[in-house]
């Protein structure tokens, strides 16, 4: 036993040992890096605040890239070179990213449908996890240049929408950046960390995050101390990024052509464009301070100069702020609950600085938003909080997060069995038994996805992998437990066993590319609009195997025991076959049950003849003891 040594009126003394733990932003327009000193969450400064422009601009090879605002600047003379943007691209495939793969200044790579890859001026290939990992060693170095020696972890923050792969990706940009990624936290939960709404009992929030490039708004309930991320919603084509580029079509004046959708192959044009986006964002950002400023730059060998005053900026802004409103009162719907149910709305990200958004928020949850902590520091600021409970800090907080879109398997006839619905919180995971359809199976193609959709084709695949070497059995006989298991993480593991012969396989699925924002939001929409549709096309798939199935077996059972059939129930059964094969092409499921029945009852004596005869042949010559030994398996 050890006692405490302290003088009266004097608070024991504790010598320092802690951890040397941050909490980092990894944002898709700027990154920063947070610590907690003495129960003080702060945020480390370096030259020019405690914002880094995530760019990270590369020369030659061998030569250590520039990272943040030294980068930024290059952008414009060397725009091949400078990477921006590059979250967008985290765990994620050039198809994935075809959307906005013209807004990027860079070019991008196919890499066999893996994730894609940046190509740079001098044809060096770089996967987005190293030019992430550039910018989390640029935090690294200021962290520990302010500590005072190496970091033993860090808490990187991820969108709540992040999914497997995007998550994944972001980890493996911190061990490549040399840091110990203690937990991946979702950025929501870290804002209401920052303000510290844990310390109640109960709660419900709302957190707003509008960044440069995504907009994300999430529902956390606090329970008993205890943070649930109730909903998550969003969309990733809305951030500062888009007004910029809305101020520039507004400002020349015509319209879409300003801006195209793909940047054009000439250089000057391109520098133009980034030139003229760079300016209307630093009007937008003024437009925070004073009324009115003029925004000023050359596109298309035209100089464009325009006054624009707070009313013209939330003009402009007006289409995506509906857009954001839609976003929010559906994640209100997702989390059953209406506006006046908060007790708080948290704003976070550069882009709420602007009263415009401020308007936005207050009216769309007819409340004073948050915001007595800056709105770019406040996600830095909770994974230092984070960060510190995990190396041993203060205080218990538990933290747990959804799982955006469901998981499931795909079973017989592309049908999707859900094993984890969308929105559990996670640690999660869930086990079901499956059989085999066919004789003699002794292997199986296992499809793991993610959506809400009924059909494996309209879900999104993250990964397929095979259970080999299951004994042959006859169908039905082998029972294959699926586990699904998503970490704190966030990241899925899947393992299959067949129970009689223990084959099994483990697989951490680490889908090659993946999930945009965008696209949980039209998988959701489509799954809403479609459920109807999707049930009956289930039902559909369901109703044709069983069909054939029974189509199978009766053939088999004519052919063998064929001297059991009478003619009658002969033409009866036939016809209901035909019945049955002609319906199981049409696509009514319930017709196909009916008809599924009606050959039931039409062939009804003959496989009552045959089950009478199989019975009879297991008992003939034998005793009542012969019998009772045959059954018991003895
Ligand atoms: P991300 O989370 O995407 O990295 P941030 O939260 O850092 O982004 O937000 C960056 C966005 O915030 C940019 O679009 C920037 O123009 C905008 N922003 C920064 N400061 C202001 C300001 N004072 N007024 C309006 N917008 C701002
Ligand atoms: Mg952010």
């Amino acid at each position: 036993m050890l006692f405490q040594i302290s003088e009266p009126g004097e608070s024991p003394t504790k010598v320092a040992c802690k951890k040397r733990v941050v909490g980092i932003d990894l944002g898709t327009t700027n990154s920063l890096v947070a610590h907690v000193d003495d129960a003080t969450a702060a945020v480390l400064d370096g030259d020019g605040g405690a914002m880094v422009p995530s760019v990270v601009a590369y020369s030659s090879a061998g030569v250590d890239p520039v990272v943040g605002r030294a980068a930024a600047a290059r952008g414009l003379d060397a725009p091949a070179d400078t990477i921006a943007s590059v979250k967008r691209l985290m765990g994620r495939s050039l198809a994935d990213v075809a959307a906005i793969q013209g807004l990027l200044p860079y070019q991008l790579v196919d890499d066999a449908g893996r994730m894609v890859k940046v190509r740079l001026g001098d044809g060096r290939e770089l996967s987005p996890v190293q030019v992430s990992a550039a910018i989390l060693g640029e935090l690294r170095a200021r962290a520990e240049a302010a500590l005072g020696g190496p970091l033993d972890g860090a808490v990187i923050t991820v969108p709540a929408y992040f999914d497997d792969a995007q998550r994944q990706a972001t980890r493996d940009a911190g061990r490549l950046a040399g840091l110990e990624v203690l937990r991946l936290v979702a950025e929501p939960t870290a804002a209401a960390l920052a303000y510290g709404l844990d310390r109640g009992t109960r709660g419900t929030y709302a957190i707003y995050d509008l960044g440069g490039g995504t907009f994300d708004v999430s529902v956390l309930i606090l329970v008993d101390g205890v943070f649930e991320v109730r909903a998550t919603g969003g969309d990733s084509g809305l951030g500062g990024d888009d007004i910029d580029r809305a101020i520039v079509r507004w400002a020349a004046g015509d319209g879409d052509g300003a801006v195209p959708a793909t940047a054009p192959a000439d250089a000057r044009a391109r520098r133009d464009i980034a030139g003229a986006i760079a300016a209307a964002r630093a009007a937008k950002e003024r437009l925070t301070d004073v009324e009115s400023t003029a925004v000023a730059f050359t596109l298309g060998g035209r100089s464009v100069e325009r006054a624009i005053t707070r009313a013209d900026l939330a003009a402009i802004c007006a289409p995506l702020l509906e857009r954001s409103a839609r976003a929010c009162r559906r994640v209100l719907r997702d989390a059953e609950l209406g506006a006046a149910d908060l007790d708080g709305v948290v704003l976070v990200g550069g882009s709420t600085r602007s009263p415009v958004v401020r308007d936005h928020v207050r009216a769309v949850f007819g409340r004073e938003p948050l915001c007595e902590l800056d709105p770019d520091h406040v996600v830095a600021l909770g994974a230092a909080v984070q960060a510190d409970v995990l190396a041993g800090g203060s205080s218990d907080v538990v933290l747990i997060d959804v799982v955006p879109l469901s998981l499931g398997i795909e079973t017989m006839g592309g049908v999707v069995e859900k094993l984890i619905p969308r929105n559990s919180t996670i640690p999660c995971g869930a086990t079901q038994t499956f059989t085999t359809y066919a004789d003699q199976q002794t292997g199986f193609d296992l499809h793991v996805v993610q959506g809400e959709r009924e059909t494996a084709d309209a879900c999104r695949s993250l990964a397929r992998f095979q259970l080999r070497g299951v004994p042959p059995m006859v169908a039905g006989a082998a029972r294959v437990e699926i586990s699904y298991q998503v970490d704190t993480d966030g990241i899925l593991h899947v393992s299959a066993r067949e129970e009689h012969s223990g084959v099994e396989t483990h697989v951490e699925v680490r889908p090659s590319y993946g999930l945009t924002d965008e696209e949980v939001e039209r998988m959701l929409m489509e799954s809403f609009d479609h459920a109807e549709a999707d049930l009956a096309e289930r039902n559909l798939r369901v109703e044709r195997i069983e069909a054939e199935r029974i189509l199978a077996a009766t053939r088999t059972a004519m052919v063998q025991d064929a001297h059991l059939l009478d003619a009658e129930v002969a033409v009866a059964t036939t016809a209901a076959m035909s019945a049955l094969e002609r319906l199981s092409a049409a696509s009514d499921h319930v017709a196909i049950r009916t008809a599924i029945e009606a050959l039931d009852r039409a062939s009804k004596p003959f496989a009552e003849r045959r089950m009478n005869l199989a019975i009879g042949a297991a008992m003939k010559g034998k005793t009542l003891a012969d019998l009772e030994r045959d059954l018991s398996g003895r």
